[in-house]
């Protein structure tokens, strides 16, 4: 599908040079093909390698699976799908909320960013519930529908450089963080865009559990499930 493959040379963590073979999976999505993840030998970071260049790595977000099983609630699967959904969607808002030392009264008013917030779902709901909420999605299908169905200010990542210093009390990357190529320089701008109290909330597949061990499960987006880690702004 990737015209353009890249070889990992530098840890997009610590710019180690040296990797060991992790494990091979096959994208069943989009590509059908199969790619081998590699572990960093300086800090076991775990990647993709080789890769489809930043240009191309559009070409496997394009499918209807991938674009959040978007807005079809027909048929039992979908309804299970969207009830699993649902609680999933309140469950991390109330992590927000509890992390940020908030109640339902006092997060009325406060400043949310989900980057790569797909469809708008889980945006959707934090608006609902007093949320100042914007989304960042580079996926323009998936961002027109967020802001058809739901009305959300959904942002371009280019423009993620023109929102101003300290403006977010909450910063969320949903299984989102694994798929940004500017790992280090993202990082650096979600910091400055947090207030000096903010927090950053960001879930990631865990590569180290037994499912995720399971070649055809890899990498998928999980839900309820991978790694919740939260940090407050360092001074
Ligand atoms: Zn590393």
């Amino acid at each position: 599908m990737a015209e353009n493959l890249e070889t990992l040379t530098a840890c997009p963590v610590c710019s180690g040079n040296t990797f060991t073979p992790f494990i091979s999976c096959k994208d069943y999505t989009v590509s059908r093909g199969t790619f081998k993840i590699v572990s960093c030998g300086t800090c076991g970071f775990v990647a993709t390698s080789p890769r489809p260049t930043e240009a191309e790595a559009y070409k496997y977000y394009q499918s209807e699976d991938y674009i959040s099983h978007s807005n079809t609630r027909k048929g039992l699967i979908n309804k299970v799908y969207a009830w699993v959904r649902n609680y999933s969607i309140k469950k991390k808002e109330q992590l927000v909320t509890t992390t940020l030392g908030l109640s339902p009264e006092t997060r009325r008013g406060k400043r949310l960013l989900d980057h790569g917030c797909g469809t708008g779902e889980f945006l959707d709901y934090c608006q609902k519930h007093g949320w100042d909420t914007m989304g960042l999605e580079p996926g323009e299908e998936a961002r027109k529908l967020a802001i058809s169905n739901y009305g959300l200010k959904v942002i371009k990542e280019v423009e993620i450089n023109l929102l101003e210093e300290k403006r977010f009390d909450a910063i969320t990357l949903w299984h989102v963080l694994e798929h940004v190529y500017p790992l280090n320089e993202r990082i650096q701008k979600l910091k400055q865009l947090l207030k000096d109290d903010g927090v950053l909330i960001v879930a990631v597949p865990n590569h180290n559990t037994a499912e995720e061990k399971n070649t055809e499960n890899f990498g998928r987006p999980t839900m309820c499930q991978g790694i919740y880690g939260t940090l407050t702004k360092p001074a």
